[in-house]
């Protein structure tokens, strides 16, 4: 039977339990639980400091007022903004891209450069190319090199991204609009082509009633030193996990995402309960070069330069620029609003065996976070606001591989011979809001 017809829901989940056995779960209560499913065997993750093989830093472009999505004039020429997504430029592109381009079909014209060749970039593109425009990209950085390979990288459509007191009507309808036009598109993507991939998230935690946080490795695993806006300030900066500056749902009326509480017995993880939700995960460097791929395929350019001022931009030919420059508009369009939130992540060698992402407390107290790629174990999650280095900083990559290292040597291994339970996409596709808790 597929494991996840036994149940869907985590309250449900969690009163079925409860309800369907004599034994009480009654771990709360002290008495000793019976498992009323077979066990969660997990493929162990072998995490250590010499299985290190890479650490990146990104800075996430974050505003507090929320990402720029308007069209401007720059004398003759139509300038679209589209920048300032934070945490959220692999999960806000395709319908931010919708969005950039009925600002273009308003123009009348058909000739577009795209400055900048991350996630929005390449996404707005690609929507303009869809409805028939002629584009080049001009970029001075590509993929590789750019921050959106540096990402987790998950559907999370609110991490980091706006203050709740900025908001706008305006800006709200905005953003709703490019997370479910987006949503859609991001499954259609689902599969190896483009590295997109329904993934199970395991919360491990002592309160099975814990909201949100799953979804992201980043999740976190109750209350702790990491708990708070998830910005850190300097001095180290805080990992990922706790209550995000975009609760643009509150709490009561946010969807569980499939969430289901596995209890005592159910899982290897050294709590009582595990938390699991389904993740939409995307592999960057997969996902960026199949983006730069397909825009190249269909006639696209791209164009290395940097630009300095926005006159620089009169030389252009394209009636209509759109600004995909993310961090970049701090000195092109001198917009003092960008902070960084530094992000590092730490790689350990491959494991493809392990198919699942996982976060909990380890002992010491530190945040483990462990999401598998196909380039790597990826070791972290930090959110540093106002650190503009982009050099690793050893404290966290010490604190993070460590917490791993403890976490996960409390683990509990697969049983000899044991089929390892496999990611699977959700029965029931969760609802875009439900994504509104979820971490990068
Ligand atoms: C650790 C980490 C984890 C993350 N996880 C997630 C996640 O799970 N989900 C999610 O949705 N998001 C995630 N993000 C956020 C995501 O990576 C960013 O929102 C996104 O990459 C921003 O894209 P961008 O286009 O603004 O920047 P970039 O990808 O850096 O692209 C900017 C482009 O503009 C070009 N450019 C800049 N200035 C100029 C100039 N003056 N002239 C010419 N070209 C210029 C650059 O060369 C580059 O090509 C994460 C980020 C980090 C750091």
């Amino acid at each position: 039977m597929n494991r996840r017809t036994f149940l869907t829901s985590g309250s449900l989940a969690f009163a079925g339990y409860a309800i369907g056995g004599c034994a009480t779960t009654g771990s709360s209560r002290g008495t000793t639980a019976m498992p009323r499913r077979p066990p969660v065997q997990l493929a162990q993750v072998r995490a250590s400091f010499d299985r290190i093989i890479r650490t990146t830093v990104g800075l996430r472009p974050h505003r507090d007022s929320g990402f720029v999505l308007r069209a401007d004039k720059l004398d003759a020429k139509t300038l679209i903004h589209n920048y300032g997504y934070a945490g959220t430029g692999m999960s806000l592109a395709w319908g931010a891209g919708i969005l950039v381009s009925e600002f273009a079909q308003a123009t009348g014209d058909r000739r577009v450069a795209v400055i900048g060749c991350g996630s929005p970039g390449l996404c707005a593109a690609r929507q303009l190319q869809r409805r028939g425009f002629d584009v080049t990209i001009y970029a001075a950085t590509v993929p590789p090199d750019t921050t959106s390979n540096m990402s987790l990288a998950g559907f999370t459509p609110t991490t980091a991204l706006v203050s709740n007191d900025r908001r706008t009507p305006a800006w709200d309808a905005q953003f709703l609009r490019a997370a479910e036009l987006s949503y859609r598109q991001l499954q259609l993507m689902v599969g190896q082509n483009y590295g997109v991939y329904w993934m199970d998230s395991y919360n491990a935690t002592d309160n099975p009633n814990q909201q949100g946080r799953g979804g992201g490795p980043g999740g976190a695993a109750g209350p702790g030193p990491s708990a708070g806006s998830g910005q850190g300030g300097r001095g180290g900066g805080a990992e990922a996990g706790g209550a995000t500056d975009a609760d643009l749902l509150p709490p009561e009326l946010r969807p569980n995402r499939n969430r289901e509480v596995l209890g005592p017995g159910e899982h290897p993880f050294p709590t009582k309960y595990a938390i699991r939700t389904p993740a939409l995960a995307i592999e960057p460097n997969i996902y960026m070069d199949a983006l730069v791929r397909d825009f190249l395929m269909f006639g696209g350019k791209i164009v290395i330069r940097k630009f300095d001022t926005p006159r620089d931009l009169m030389t252009l030919n394209e009636p209509i620029v759109v600004n995909c420059t993310g961090l970049g508009s701090f000195t092109l369009f001198d917009d003092k609003e960008l902070v960084p939130i530094k992000g590092q992540l730490t790689a350990l060698v491959a494991q493809p065996e392990v198919n699942y992402r996982a976060n909990g407390r380890a002992p010491n107290g530190g945040n483990a976070s462990m999401n598998s790629r196909s380039d790597g174990i990826i070791i972290g999650n930090l959110q540093d606001r106002g650190n503009w280095s982009l050099e690793p900083d050893q404290d966290v990559i010490q604190r993070n591989v460590q917490a791993a290292i403890d976490f996960f040597a409390l683990v509990r291994p697969p049983a000899p011979g044991a089929r390892l339970t496999r990611s699977e996409p959700p029965q029931t596709m969760p609802s875009v809001n439900s994504f509104f808790d979820a971490q990068s």
